[in-house]
């Protein structure tokens, strides 16, 4: 994989993965985040800032904003500064397997679209031990939204990211590692497509005529058949957001 390349077609983007601003509060509002109160919150995963510009606008927080791509994190911390909010957000390259954090230590911890890099399970128990007893865990994962479906997008999906499942099956495993569920909701056909397709796709023609390669070429080819298949097979999958309560 050239992650120079991907990084390259994706950095440009407001978004990195669907999304968007409406929902990123609707989360807020189901976490009972209290906005009067100084807040420390992690943004796991956070590309360049569309979540964290959000978190910082509406809660009287400190955001460590981390991501493993350090030119992701130059992006987010130019719009940081255009919007005023530097001082509330700090940047750190770093994987969100290897977080340096203590021991309940943070008030929230946000993750829209990038748990999967490691995987849901192992991330909610993973991210357990750095919030502070009640605090929240507010993620978004890829989840089926119908009880069968149909083949080819199954076999996609079981080859690609085995984990995805229905909402029922991830909230059992949020329970399981002892958090208790405050709100779901699956991100609609518009976050994948208006905010997060479409402007990618009117980035290929400029990419590819900057890049000309077999590798920019195969990375433009593979955005296009993954939204080929979104598009078919939109009524089966979403991004679900889940927030929850680290119990005790
Ligand atoms: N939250 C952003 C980005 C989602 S894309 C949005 O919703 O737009 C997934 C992000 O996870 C990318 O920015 C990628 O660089 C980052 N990432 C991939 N592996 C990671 C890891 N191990 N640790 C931290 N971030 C990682």
């Amino acid at each position: 994989m050239n992650y120079d390349l991907l990084i390259d077609l994706h950095k440009g983007n407001k978004r990195q993965g669907p999304g968007g601003i409406e929902h990123t509060k609707q989360a807020l509002a189901l976490s009972g985040l209290d906005r009067a109160k100084p807040l420390l919150v992690a943004d796991l995963g956070c590309g360049t800032g569309c979540s964290t510009f959000v978190l910082a606008e509406h809660l009287n927080a400190n955001i460590l904003a981390v991501d493993l791509f350090e030119d992701f994190l130059h992006v987010l911390s130019e719009g940081a500064r255009k919007r005023g909010l530097d001082d509330k957000i700090k940047t750190l390259a770093r994987s969100m397997e290897d977080l340096p954090f203590e021991e309940s230590s943070l008030d929230a911890i946000w993750s829209e679209g990038a748990i999967y890099n490691m995987g849901f399970e192992k991330g909610v128990e993973y991210f357990k031990r750095f919030l502070k007893p009640g605090g929240i865990l507010a993620v978004s994962e890829i989840t089926w939204l119908t009880k069968d479906r149909p083949k080819e997008i199954q076999h996609h999906w079981d080859a690609e990211y085995p984990e995805i499942a229905t909402a029922s099956d991830k909230v059992k495993i949020l329970e399981h590692h002892g958090y208790c569920l405050n709100g779901y909701f699956p991100l609609p056909v518009s976050s994948w497509l208006d905010n997060y397709y479409s402007p990618l796709e009117s980035t290929f023609a400029s990419f590819l005529s900057k890049h000309v390669s077999d590798d920019a070429q195969a990375i433009v080819e593979a955005e296009r058949t993954e939204i080929a298949l979104y598009k078919k097979y939109s009524a089966y999958y979403s991004y679900g957001f889940y927030i929850a309560k680290k119990v005790k």
